[in-house]
């Protein structure tokens, strides 16, 4: 099939249609039935006067500084025009033009919030000197398109042959050369060389309501800056789905994580540990309470809560055969088994992994990731 795009200024048809709409992705997602997550949040930053020191570096031929950020302050700051320029990921940042810009709304600045500000502005004159002894010039206030996870939409839309992604840029002027190679690699070759999981558009679903989006997403403005850690989980709309377990998992000391929307039981902290996540670089508090758990489960028997996983079952003359030639391993060969296999990208990538289960000569029982859902 072929798109007909209709324009200001005609029509276009094509075989592949990206959308690369900034803050106006919801509408454009109207437009062909799809809810793209992203809802942009207010972003400021303050340009300083030009600094005496800062222009006498200038005068003297020396390259322009780098750019300093600092993770407890969530700022950033740079040389702009001999003066410099503050970049603050403030908490309380508001989710804006949640139902959609208005047409005439591009390059649109908000007014600013000096309150929300300060405690940037303390603590960027704290660690820089020069930028508290700098007049303030302007303060900026504009709309950046966030996503819940702060990683932009890049790929393929889902249910919409044809149609792609690379929306929910808030890095878009860092990320646009990457995001423009490997996108045109996915509608050229059918697949990307790096692994873009991580910004794949199908790694969100219709759990992805408004009012979801845009307390993630200014959970994720807000989180930039912060440092981060392996096995991070981040509070804002939860818990969201939960299994009609949830209550009990919980009462047995369940820490929770969020997989595609639902609250899923990470691991259980035992009588006399608090029922929380201490994130660290190094083995976090979870590491033996987990040990625990798989050797008695290699050992006896464990339960586990599998709502939040995406089952199917295959079954009939063919089975066999379609599943033989999805996945990589071997298909279990007696009923009762399992097996664990891969679905392989053309270059051999891992598209997705299935726990399959022979129930019957020909039907076969399949849980797999979430996002399968
Ligand atoms: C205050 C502020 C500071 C920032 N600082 C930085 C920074 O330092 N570094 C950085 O990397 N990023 C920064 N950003 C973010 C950066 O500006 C964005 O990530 C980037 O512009 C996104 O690029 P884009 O092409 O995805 O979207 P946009 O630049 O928003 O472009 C989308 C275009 O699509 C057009 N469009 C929308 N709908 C339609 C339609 N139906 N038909 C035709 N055209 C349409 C729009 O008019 C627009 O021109 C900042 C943003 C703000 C607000």
């Amino acid at each position: 099939g072929e798109w007909k795009i209709t324009t200001d200024k005609g029509e276009i048809t094509c075989e592949h249609v990206v959308s690369a709409t900034g803050n106006f992705a919801r509408q454009t997602g109207r437009m062909v039935g799809l809810n793209i997550p992203v809802i942009p949040v207010e972003h400021q930053y303050i340009v300083t006067e030009p600094h005496d020191d800062i222009k006498a570096r200038q005068a003297a031929g020396l390259p322009e500084m780098g750019v300093l950020r600092d993770s407890d302050g969530r700022w950033y700051m740079r040389e702009e025009a001999g003066g410099l320029i503050l970049g603050p990921y403030e908490a309380g940042a508001p989710a804006c033009y949640v139902d959609g810009p208005s047409a005439d709304s591009e390059y649109e600045l908000f007014q600013e919030d000096l309150e929300r500000l300060e405690p940037h502005i303390e603590s960027a004159m704290h660690r820089v000197p020069a930028f508290g002894e700098s007049g303030v010039k302007k303060v900026y206030n504009g709309a950046i398109a966030y996503t819940p996870d702060g990683n932009p939409i890049i790929g393929p839309a889902w249910d919409v042959p044809n149609f792609w992604l690379s929306e929910g840029h808030s890095f878009g002027i860092t990320a646009a050369g990457g995001a423009g190679w490997q996108l045109a690699e996915w509608i050229v070759e059918g697949e990307p060389t790096i692994d873009m999981l991580g910004v794949d558009p199908r790694r969100y679903g219709s759990y992805a309501t408004e009012s979801y989006l845009k307390a993630k997403n200014e959970e994720a403005y807000e989180n930039v800056f912060v440092i981060h850690y392996p096995d991070e989980e981040r509070g804002a709309a939860r818990p969201l789905r939960t299994a009609p377990c949830y209550d009990r998992l919980k009462d047995l000391g369940g820490v929770f994580g969020q997989k595609f929307g639902w609250e899923r039981a990470n691991w259980f902290a035992p009588e006399g540990t608090p029922q929380e996540d201490h994130w660290s670089f190094r083995r976090s508090n979870w590491f033996e309470h987990v040990g625990n758990e798989v050797r008695h489960t290699a050992a006896h028997a464990g339960l586990l809560d599998m709502s939040a996983f995406a089952k199917c079952r295959i079954s009939g003359p063919g089975a066999e055969a379609f599943l033989d030639n999805l996945t990589a391993n071997k298909l279990p060969k007696g009923i009762g088994r399992v097996s664990l296999s891969h679905a392989l990208t053309e270059r051999g990538g891992v598209h997705s992994e299935y726990t399959i289960q022979r129930e019957a000569e020909d039907s076969f029982y399949i849980v797999s990731a979430g996002a399968g859902q």
